[in-house]
């Protein structure tokens, strides 16, 4: 009985030293647990920053004739039947070594000795893995920029994989285009900010959200502004808001790309009335995903709705898009894609405005901020609580040019939440 258990410490022994090392080996690619996940910068990011033990542990499982989506702890704890030698045959090196030792003095029953030779190959085979690539591929660059800024990571949303549905990501240099979402240029696009220089700011990389706040003096507010936005409206005051009076009509606008979003330069003439004031539309833009989460969910896309008043002050409607039916007037916004990047493209059709709106008008209402630089405070935002819809094929047109461009949401920090009924 004694020397059977003794293998099995010894088994035990070899199973922990070969874990520790594919972990040790993992930890040297970049993944390191405990950071707050880096959003994707890239395309390239996601094929090749995931250098992981799938696809040997989906080899293994696959000869054992069983497809999981989570390989590693059934694979792990119940190796398949046939070892991989052919993998584990390629290289041999200084971890074998001392596996081979805990291997070799546990002869066991034979079944788990096989197990443990498969659960060596495994180890070898990714080790060897791990410092050819090493040595060879390319580097990617995976910053943590927590150091830089200390915001709650809770507040960060979860990562956002773009490509998923085959999209292409933005041109790197897309972010060196000024005059983003919200913004105080709605009528036009420059490529320079008004100083002269080139405004270079993104929703991932060294330029991301974390680092807007430092990137200008006049960016200050996206990383010391108390009342920012988006934000996850939840614990809302149910009160009975005064109806918005939209004043909207069939419009003429100009579609641009502007390097961070595309964007709707409408017509004069559209507007609405909210306590007596007036506050006209002056531009409508998209993000994917919407930016604004309500109770901790977020849709496929939001379209802000951006108004200025008399004085200036802006005011933006927010309405969710979920994915469902095609939106035939949202769909003449894609019509009118411009074929270059801060060209204006005039749409031959006027749109309805008023088929942007749900059918039910009941909204949350708070003091927040433009959600790009400059990230300026003092913006009414309203939130439609019904989403409009669009078809996939639609979110997907959109998502080829910006999977990723929504800012993550930031604290509400007990900022007055109107949620009307
Ligand atoms: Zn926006």
């Amino acid at each position: 009985m004694s020397a059977p258990l003794s293998h099995r410490w010894i088994e035990c022994f070899a199973l922990t030293l070969g874990l520790a090392l594919v972990a040790g080996a993992y930890a040297a690619e970049g993944h390191v647990h405990g950071e707050p996940a880096p959003r994707v910068e890239t395309a390239t990011m996601t094929d090749a920053g995931e250098p992981d033990i799938r696809p040997n542990l989906k080899a293994l499982a696959k000869k054992n004739e069983r497809r999981e989506e989570h390989a590693e702890a059934p694979a792990a704890k119940e190796p398949a039947k046939e070892p991989a030698k052919e993998a584990a045959s390629k290289e041999k090196d200084k971890g074998k070594g001392a596996m081979a030792k805990g291997g070799a003095s546990a002869p066991g029953d034979p079944k788990s000795a096989v197990s443990m030779s498969e659960l060596r190959d495994l180890i070898d085979q990714k080790v060897a893995e791990v410092r050819a690539k090493q040595s060879a591929a390319p580097v990617v660059k995976i910053q943590s920029r927590s150091a830089k800024l200390r915001r709650d990571p809770s507040l960060q949303p979860a990562m956002y994989a773009p490509g998923k549905e085959g999209a292409i990501p933005t041109p790197a240099d897309a972010a060196k285009v000024s005059s983003g979402g919200h913004g105080g240029k709605p009528a036009g696009v420059s490529l320079v900010d008004p100083h002269g220089h080139e405004v270079h700011w993104a929703y991932s990389g060294d330029t991301g959200p974390e680092s807007w706040g430092m990137l200008k003096p006049e960016f200050q507010q996206c990383m010391l502004g108390k009342r920012q936005s988006p934000i996850d409206i939840r614990d809302g005051i149910p009160v009975q808001l005064d109806p918005i009076q939209f004043d909207y009509h069939p419009a003429g606008f100009r579609v641009i790309d502007n390097g961070h979003t595309i964007q709707a330069n409408v017509d004069p003439g559209n507007s609405f009335t909210l306590q007596g004031k007036r506050y006209e539309l002056v531009q409508f833009h998209f993000h994917r995903p919407s930016e604004e989460r309500i109770n901790g969910k977020q849709s496929d896309m939001v379209v802000h709705l951006v108004h200025k008043d008399a004085e200036g002050k802006l005011a933006v409607i927010a309405v969710l898009i979920d994915q469902g039916n095609a939106h035939p007037a949202l769909q003449l916004v894609w019509n009118a894609l411009p074929l270059e990047k801060g060209m204006e493209q005039a749409s031959s059709v006027p749109l309805d405005l008023n088929l942007i709106l749900p059918e039910h008008k009941q909204y949350f209402t708070y003091m927040g901020s433009l959600t790009t630089p400059p990230c300026s405070e003092g913006v009414l935002w309203m939130v439609m609580k019904q989403p409009a819809q669009m078809s996939r094929e639609q979110i997907g047109i959109f998502a080829r040019m910006y999977p990723m461009n929504a800012r993550p949401v930031q604290s509400a920090q007990g900022r007055m939440i109107k949620d009307g009924q």
